[in-house]
Order: C-alpha cells, then structure tokens, then sequence
C-alpha cells in the first residue's frame, strides 16, 4: 500500500487491528517516506529505523495475541526535548550533542506502555527557546507548505513532520506558544494542555512554570488518542495535578458548538502587526463557528500590552536558573584543555550554547540579579497575576475564547533573525503559559502565498475535552484540516 499516511490515526487503529497491514509495514512505510522526503524538509533529528522495527514487531506479537490497546503498532515521533534511554536527547543544542538519557520522560514511557512505535527525534528551537526552529544548533527545519519559510517553532520538527507524512502524530512541548505556532504555521492540529496535565517528568525543562507538553496531530481527533497517552497524575512530576485524565476520544462529541458562547477579546484583534489575511481567516472561522450555533461576545482583555514583557522577563528567568545545570562537568559538551574549573564552565557554556540561549540566560541572570530582583522579577510575577485574573474574569461570561494563533503565517528563513521582532510575535500564546490555562491550534484556510492560518480557542482550566470537542465538531464542517502540502502528497 502507498497510501498508508493519508489515514487517520483511527483508521491506522482499526487497520492493524483487522490485520489490512501490520506495525511493521506501517513503520517501514514512514521510515521509506523519512528517508525520501526529509532530506528536504530536515524534521529530524536522529531517526530510530531499527529500534522502530523491534518495536513494530512487538506490536504485530501483541496485536496477534490480542493484547493490542487502542493504539498499539502505530508510529510517533517525539520532540527532541523528551528523554529516551539509549537514544540521544538533544532539545536542538550543541551542549547536549553527546547526550544519552539513562532514562525515559513519563511521556515517552506511556508511548510505550500503549504500543506507540517510535521513528525518531524531532528537530526544535535550542532548548525550546525560539518561534522558528532556526535555533537548533542540527540546522533549520523547513515549512512542507513552502520549502523557503520556517515551520515555526519551537516544536517546528514536530509540526514539519506530520505535516509532511513524515509521522502520524508527534509530541510538542509548548512554554509560551511552542506547540500551538507550528501548528498554525504547518497547517495542523495542537493542543496546549493546562498546566499540571501532562507530566513534565524527563522532559527537558525551559521555563518550569510554564512549560507543558502535548500533542500535535491532523485533526482534533488525533489529537485526542495522543492526548489519552499522554495525560494523568505522574508521582515523579511535583506539579502534575492529582486529578484523572478524561478519555479525550470518548469525549471527543461531548460539547456542542450550538449555545457555545465565544469571547471575542477586543484588544486581540487591533494587535499592530495583525496580517489581513490571518484576521480575515479567523473572523470567517468565527462566522461559521456562528452559523453553527456559537454566540460571539465581544470581551475585554485588558493585560494584552503587558504580555510580551512579562513572559520574556519570566521565562528567561527560571531558564536561566534551570541551565545553570550544563556546566560541562557531569554530562553534555566539554570545553577542551580548561586552566581551571572556571575557564571550563565558561568555555562549555561559551562553546555549547547558541547565541539565543546565551541571551536568554543573560536577560534572565540581569532580572534575577540582586538590584533588580524586585525591579524586574518581583513585578513581572504580579502582572502575571493580574493576566491570569483578566481571564478569569473573562470566563465568567464566556465559554472559550477565541484569538488568532499567530500574528502572521509563516515567514521565510533568515527573515526574523531581530529577536524582538520574534517575541512580538508571541503576543497571542504567551499569556496562555502565564495563566497556566489550556488552548488549541486548528487550521482555517490560507493566505494569499497557500500558507496556513490557524484560529486559537483557548480553555478555562482542564476544558482539554471541551477545547478538542469543539474543534472536532469545527472539522467535521470544515475541511481545512484535511490539505495536504504538495510533499506530503509525495509517494515513495
Ligand atoms: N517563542 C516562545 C519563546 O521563544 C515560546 C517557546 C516555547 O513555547 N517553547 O520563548
């Protein structure tokens, strides 16, 4: 079969469990497709080809016998910011090209636990710090739409792969906007859970009270079987919630869009830098989110002007103390020849990490630094408090909320290299991580070059079946989700 990527994750599902092919053809059919296409679109990292096979095998062992769980023997990639024990652990930086896991993220333990065979490690900005994927010291990965743009970031690897058939689904991790930007740009499906959903356990961290990890698929419905692997109260992680995980397919009809009362936040929508194209997409969205029976409330969020300073003061800051860790002495990249312990802290830091990391860690260091603590960290936690009220207070009168993901599709390579420019456009996700609260990427249309335009519905806290019903629903009346970039219609 030739066409094995063009299903979804249910037919995958029901196709292995009535044996039309098995874990092993499925698995050889992407790892046939990485090896023609990725050249080009560059998704990964480091691909698990044989590994991938013993894992099909098993599958195929326990589908036969009849122990197969809803998804054994269908394919993943997972973000290279997961640990995998025996297989390299990058999270896209120098200072961790060496660097081998003793032992599985929770996340990739439940991958495993439910038959999921793994191709491989996908590309992503240095340590999640980026909105392009261009930070990654193995290179840029490319948009499957337009070769020339990035896929986003800083999960972009995962975005680019699925939405080149290169995966079914992947895992992303999304700090301020890491899973719900690519998607956007890359035409997908991806949900940013609340925080405390997914465990965060061996999961390279960034920015810790802000970091989250989710799925990243097709459709809403993908999404949801990822999501039902990937939730639930992990020991290991002290902030993971002690609350179970819904069934997010069972679920995936159970809010209808009809009395669905929509907030509409004014100040989202006169956000200079706005492109026509991605408002005229999101408001048609709305228009038929509407016609489907929703209610559109005008709301107020009156933060918005304070989230890009206050997440770029936060995140940098628990980066810098979370990276203190790569010290060049117990693992990753060591400097050559040090004089002495401090010329060997400086030269691994110097050597292993890029230019982006190092200006975080800097910015962070400054806001943290005695003078300025209350200055700059103090204060930038009591906005972050005033965001998250704004919300809450937006949630008592509407069910969701809606906004676009991202100011602008797609850009070209090389076109965002003014940091600045790149944190402006963080301006619809950051205040999502701020708040701690979960929201959705799903596809609306195009803008005048075929890129993607994604429409963001963001959750009050543990609405992840409400947010995946309603875009599920979305699809169902829409088709956006099913576009194909030219690639991905490649055969092998
Ligand atoms: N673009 C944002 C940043 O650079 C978000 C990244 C993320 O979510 N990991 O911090």
């Amino acid at each position: 079969m030739t066409d094995l990527h063009r299903l979804s994750v249910r037919e995958m599902a029901e196709g292995l469990k009535s044996a039309q092919f098995s874990s092993r053809e499925l698995t050889q059919h992407y790892l046939d497709r990485i090896a023609k296409i990725d050249q080009q679109v560059k998704s990964y990292v480091t691909v698990t080809a044989e590994h991938a096979l013993a894992q099909a095998d098993a599958a195929d062992t326990a589908l036969k016998s009849g122990q197969a769980t809803a998804l054994t023997g269908i394919p993943l990639a997972h973000k290279d910011i997961f640990c995998t024990q025996g297989i390299k652990t990058t999270a896209g930086s120098k200072i961790l090209d060496n660097f081998i896991s003793p032992y599985d993220a929770t996340v990739v333990v439940k991958a495993k636990t439910a038959g999921l065979v793994t191709l491989g490690k996908v590309n992503m900005d240095e340590f999640a710090m980026g909105s392009t994927s261009e930070s990654s010291y193995y290179g840029a990965t490319k948009n499957p739409w337009n070769l020339d743009c990035v896929p986003g970031g800083s999960s972009g690897g995962s975005a680019a792969a699925v939405a080149a058939d290169l995966a079914p689904f992947a895992t992303g991790t999304d700090t301020g906007g890491s899973i719900r930007q690519p998607a956007s740009f890359c035409g997908l499906t991806g949900l940013k859970p609340t925080y405390g959903r997914v465990s965060r356990f061996g999961m390279i961290a960034y920015a810790s009270s802000l970091d989250q990890g989710g799925p990243m698929a097709r459709s809403a419905e993908d999404c949801a079987y990822l999501m039902n692997v990937m939730a639930g109260h992990d020991q290991k992680d002290s902030t993971s919630v002690q609350k179970d995980a819904d069934d997010y397919v069972a679920n995936l009809n159970a809010t209808t869009v009809k009395g669905l009362r929509i907030g509409i936040p004014k100040q989202y929508f006169n956000v200079a830098g706005l492109d026509t194209d991605v408002k005229a997409r999101v408001e048609e969205s709305l228009k038929k989110l509407e016609d489907m029976g929703a209610t559109l409330v005008e709301i107020d969020l009156n933060m918005t002007d304070a989230y890009v300073p206050t997440y770029y003061l936060i995140a940098p800051a628990e980066a810098s103390s979370n990276l203190q860790r790569y010290d060049g002495v117990r693992y990753g990249y060591r400097a050559e020849n040090p004089k002495d312990i401090l010329d060997l802290y400086k030269r691994s830091r110097s050597e292993g990490f890029g230019a982006e990391v190092q200006r975080r860690i800097l910015i962070g260091t400054y806001a943290l630094s005695a003078g300025y603590y209350d200055a700059y960290y103090v204060k930038a936690q009591k906005v972050r408090r005033l965001i998250q009220q704004d919300f809450l207070k937006a949630f008592e009168s509407v069910d969701v909320i809606a906004a676009p993901s991202a100011p602008t599709t797609a850009y070209k390579i090389g076109a965002s290299l003014d940091p600045v420019e790149m944190y402006l456009g963080d301006i619809y996700t950051i205040a999502v991580n701020l708040a701690g609260l979960p929201a959705i990427n799903t596809p609306v249309g195009f803008d005048a070059n075929n890129l993607p335009v994604g429409l963001q519905l963001i959750g009050n806290y543990w609405s992840e079946s409400q947010l995946l019903s309603v875009v599920h629903q979305y699809q169902q009346a829409t088709d956006w989700h099913t576009k194909r970039a030219a690639i991905a219609e490649e055969n092998t």
